[in-house]
This record gives C-alpha cells, structure tokens and sequence, in this order.
C-alpha cells in the first residue's frame, strides 16, 4: 500500500512538474507564435466627409448636377449602362442609377475623355487603372449597400468606385497608397461635390479604424490574403468584396461575409485582373 501510495505521488509531481515546464515553455511561445502586426505607416486624411446630414450648398449641388448633364457624355453613359451592365443581368435599380449618375469622363486623364464609357479599364498613371464600368457595378452590387450605410474603400485610384459608392453609402472612407493618386482623387472629388467622402493617403492593409465598423469594405487590387485589420473592421452582417490572388493574371473576386454571430464565410463569385495590392506608401 505505502509503495503504490508513493508511486502516486511520484507521478502527480512528476505531472505537476510537467504542467509547470510547460506553462514556462508556452509563455514565451504564445509571445513568438504570431509575430506582432508592424506598426500602421502614418497615413493623412486629404478629404474629409461632412458630417452624416450635414446640408450641401447649392454651388455644391451645382456643380454635381452639372458634371452629370454634360454632353456628349451624358448620352455614352446612358449606352453603357444600358449595353454593358443591364444587358449582362446586372443591376438592382439603386446600383443602376448611382452608374448612370457618377460622371465618369471626369475621372479618366484628359487624353482619355473620349474613351470614358467603354467596356475597358484605362490607365490613370503610376501603373495603377480605373476598373471597367462592369466590374465597378458588379462590386458595388456584391456589397448590397442599404441607405446609411458606411462604407472603406482600398484602392483610391481615381475615387470614381468611391464617387459610385457615395451615391448609394451614407458615409465612403476611400484609402490610396500612392500619394500623387490620392491628392489628385481628393481635389477631384470634392471639385464634384462629393461631400460624403473621405480621402486619406496611406496603407489600406491597416484600413481605417477611426470610422469602423463598415458595413461594407471594397478592395479594388488583388491581395494574396484578407488583411486581418479589415476583416475586424467589418460590421456582424457585412459585407467585403476583395479580389484574392498569387498571380497577376489569375484572380477571384471574393465575396467574404461576416454573420452576426462573427462567423466569417467567404465565396469566388467571378474571375478578374486587378493590379497588385502593395505594401509601399509613397
Ligand atoms: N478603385 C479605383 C481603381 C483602383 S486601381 C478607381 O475606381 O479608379 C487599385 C489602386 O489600389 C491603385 O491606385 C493602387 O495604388 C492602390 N493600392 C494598392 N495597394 C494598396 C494599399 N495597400 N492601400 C491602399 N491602396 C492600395
């Protein structure tokens, strides 16, 4: 009896030790296990959206109104609407309207006006395009944006997907990482009256805290991997539209969602060609 009882003990010390070891162990461990995030680049907010309701002056609202109605391109924008996004079955009426509002011919370089309205992405410079109309609407209406929604966009390039989504979105937070693209999208957007629109110039991969939760995130170039930053940044029951791929030529658009409960699922919806997502501010 008095050796199986010292058996015992010797085991639960042995075991007691064992758990001890391993506490020390594990401590350090968890610490290396996942290498902390690199602190966020400073990043600078170019354009800042008015307050939700604030009211917009009527030179404001002029001015919109008259970069909407100037033809000829009110009529190509009409066509492309009509040609390249409802006759591929897209378009809920909400996302409809908000392409046949946004005048894009202001968002493409000047010696490019006249290519505006076709079925095609166009350079912007930096190596960076501005995505064909089809593939902006069908982002956009992957996203189900509903009226008072906030939304981040990755990917500034011109502002024309932020200028689609503010038409729909209370609240549009755009980033950009290459600072020329940036400041130009800002004084463009707000020369359109876009007054629900902030700018800044830094490394979307970090998105944008300040005004999370989104409801809806939009990430216009191709990513190896959701950025973890975004996908906490998402509200339960929203939606992201991110373009995920190791090659340049062989992406899948992705629709991720997050449930209410914080379950997050995630789907290929289309095959697409975006430029890289980069790392680079500058
Ligand atoms: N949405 C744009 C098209 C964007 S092209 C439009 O409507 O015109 C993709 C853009 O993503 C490029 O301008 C590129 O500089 C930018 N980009 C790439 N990596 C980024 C990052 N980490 N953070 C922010 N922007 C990034």
């Amino acid at each position: 009896m008095r050796g199986r009882g010292g058996t015992v003990r010797a085991i639960a010390a042995v075991l007691l030790a064992a758990v001890l070891l391993l506490y020390v162990c594990a401590a350090p461990l968890a610490q290396h296990a996942l290498p902390p995030e690199p602190a966020p680049p400073p990043a600078r907010v170019l354009l800042r959206a008015a307050p939700v309701g604030a009211s917009t002056s009527a030179e404001v609202l002029a001015a919109r109104a008259a970069a909407q109605a100037e033809q000829p391109w009110r009529d190509l924008r009409l066509a492309m609407v009509r040609e390249q996004i409802e006759a591929r079955g897209l378009g809920t009426p909400p996302v409809l309207e908000a392409m046949r509002a946004v005048a894009r011919h202001r968002f493409v370089p000047a010696e490019l006006r006249a290519q505006a309205y076709e079925d095609r992405p166009l350079p912007i410079g930096h190596g960076q395009t501005i995505s064909q109309p089809y593939i902006v609407a069908f982002m956009t209406e992957m996203l189900a944006l509903q009226p008072g929604a906030r939304a981040l966009e990755v990917g500034t390039g011109s502002g024309y997907q932020a200028a689609v989504l503010a038409e729909l979105a209370a609240e549009v937070v755009t980033i950009e990482i290459i600072g020329a693209l940036a400041h130009s999208a800002a004084e463009r957007l707000q020369r359109l009256g876009y007054r629900n629109v902030t700018v800044v110039h830094g490394d979307g991969y970090f998105g944008w805290p300040e005004r999370a939760p989104y409801d809806a995130i939009v990430v216009t170039a191709a990513a190896t991997h959701i950025p973890p930053p975004l996908l906490a940044q998402l509200r339960p029951g929203g939606r992201m539209a991110i373009p995920l791929g190791d090659t340049p030529w062989t992406q899948s658009l992705v629709l991720v969602r997050k449930a209410e409960d914080g379950t997050v699922t995630a789907r290929d919806v289309l095959p697409v060609a975006f430029v890289p997502f980069t790392r680079q501010l500058r």
